[in-house]
């Protein structure tokens, strides 16, 4: 018996590391197919704004006595655009990475959502000029334990995907409020929504919600960015479609921090 028993044993050892090293094999797999996959959409993302530099740079060397006081500095706004883009693109790689490998935790200051908010909204003025950006956020919001630069990313890419997604004119609407132990904070958009099954795919890496034959332009990772950061500061955010009319709405939930999280002003 003890012999059949030990035999039995080997066996499952031998299926059980047949399975593990199936599993390993299709792990690697999937990082393989997700590093290249990476590396294309960082390649096209960084060569997309450096096209747009080089473009301008090359038109303002070679035809420099030509080009009026606006031509050049037209040129001059986009190296300057295009820089600005592609210097937050590498910051949002390296956070990215870093909170993944869990080498940076990110600060938790007590911080104000409601100067989070206006930071973002300074910082996308001419990004939302085509659009009509509404906030209500209350006064009296506790002050978050968060991070504000990630905070402020995770806010930037949701207004910049409305403006992305919306048509030109209509609204887009930042809310915030007390729900019990926490504050919800919402980005809203009257653009097309999405489709109820890719409401939760959304925010995984490098996807993109099909458009009849074709995928929308984009890089897939500014709401896996997202989940990233709100996850790694502590809370959750979710896509939904608006119940009252057309358009995306995302939501992130942060817990307040216990009692002395007071404002400022209340504590006088
Ligand atoms: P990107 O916008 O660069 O493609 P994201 O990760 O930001 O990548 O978004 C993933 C996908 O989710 C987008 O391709 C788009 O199809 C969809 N999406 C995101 N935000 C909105 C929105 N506000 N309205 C409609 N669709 C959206």
């Amino acid at each position: 018996i003890f012999d059949a028993l030990a035999d039995l044993a080997a066996l499952a050892i031998e299926r059980i590391q047949l399975v593990d090293d199936l599993d390993r094999a299709r792990m690697a797999a999937e990082a393989d197919k997700l590093r290249s996959a990476l590396l294309t959409s960082i390649s096209h993302d960084l060569r997309t704004p450096l096209a747009g530099i080089m473009g301008a740079t090359g038109t303002l060397r070679d035809y420099h006595a030509s080009l009026s006081d606006e031509d050049r500095d037209e040129l001059l706004l986009t190296v300057q655009d295009e820089s600005e883009r592609l210097n937050r693109f590498i910051a949002n790689l390296l956070d990215m990475t870093r909170i993944e490998s869990g080498l940076t935790a990110p600060n938790a200051g007590p911080v104000d959502l409601a100067d989070v908010i206006g930071s973002m909204l300074r910082r996308t003025r001419k990004l939302m000029s085509r659009h009509h950006t509404t906030t209500a956020i209350p006064h009296d919001l506790p002050l978050l334990k968060l991070d504000p630069v990630l905070m402020e990313q995770v806010l930037f890419n949701l207004v910049d995907n409305a403006a992305k997604y919306a048509p030109e004119g209509s609204e887009i609407r930042i809310e915030a409020w007390t729900d019990g132990p926490f504050v919800l904070t919402r980005v809203m958009d009257e653009g097309t929504g999405i489709p109820e099954g890719d409401l939760e795919r959304v925010f995984d890496m490098f996807y993109r919600v099909r458009k009849g034959d074709h995928v929308q332009a984009g890089t897939g990772l500014g709401l896996a960015i997202c989940r990233g950061f709100v996850e790694a500061m502590g809370g959750t955010i979710r896509a939904d479609n608006r119940p009252d009319r057309l358009g995306a709405m995302f939501t992130i939930r942060l817990k307040t921090p216990p009692a002395e999280a007071e404002k400022p002003e209340m504590q006088r």
